[in-house]
């Protein structure tokens, strides 16, 4: 799990040349057919280049063609619109596994009863998940019960995906009980939602 804490190898972003650890940076890889490759979990081989994980920073790295600079002319294609659109699935997919791990582990409360009933009683709830799909009225419930323990919601996933992530029919709403995997995965969609353009 990639905690912003842990001191790990440091890399440079190739558009701003920042210093970070690499878990906070985004990496690159060359396809063989010459294309650049969102590689979020850092698993594809070959040479990485790296930015750090903001449109500004890829859409630079782009335009100042320092994927063509690093590859040295194996480079076919890079379009940061479409880099960008892969790096949202990519935290998306990360999301999601996530979720499945904290279903495994037992830290999800899921479905707006027993959601709302949990955060009315005792504290222990770390993060709110509402579909996009969820009544607006439910949600308004959710959100206020929510902001009145100081706990933040977020807006993912239809209830048929959510559903599917927890093994179960469709869920709407859905919290995190506080831990390592809860800020694990608010972490991931804080990245997502600005990656996204939607915070
Ligand atoms: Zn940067």
């Amino acid at each position: 799990m990639n905690k912003p804490s842990r001191r790990g190898p440091q890399r440079t972003c190739t558009a701003c040349r920042k210093i970070l650890d690499q878990s906070l940076l985004v990496r690159y890889v060359l396809s063989p057919h010459g294309e650049i490759l969102v590689d979020y979990g850092r698993k594809l081989p070959g040479r990485g280049v790296y930015t750090c994980c903001d449109t500004d920073c890829l859409e630079k790295a782009v335009r100042s063609r320092q994927f063509e600079r690093v590859f040295k002319g194996r480079v076919s294609i890079t379009d940061a619109k479409g880099l960008q659109q892969s790096l949202v699935e990519q935290i998306q997919q990360r999301v999601a596994n996530l979720l499945g791990m904290a279903r495994k582990s037992g830290d999800i409360v899921s479905g707006s009863r027993l959601v709302l009933a949990e955060l009315g009683r005792v504290p222990g709830l770390s993060l709110v998940l509402l579909s996009e799909d969820l009544s607006p009225t439910i949600a308004a419930k959710i959100r206020y019960a929510a902001e009145a323990r100081g706990i933040s919601c977020y807006v993912l996933f239809d209830k048929e995906r959510m559903g599917q992530l927890l093994g179960k029919g469709e869920r709407s709403v859905v919290a995190l009980r506080c831990g390592l995997l809860a800020e694990t995965i608010s972490h991931e969609i804080l990245r997502y939602k600005r990656i996204a353009g939607e915070a």
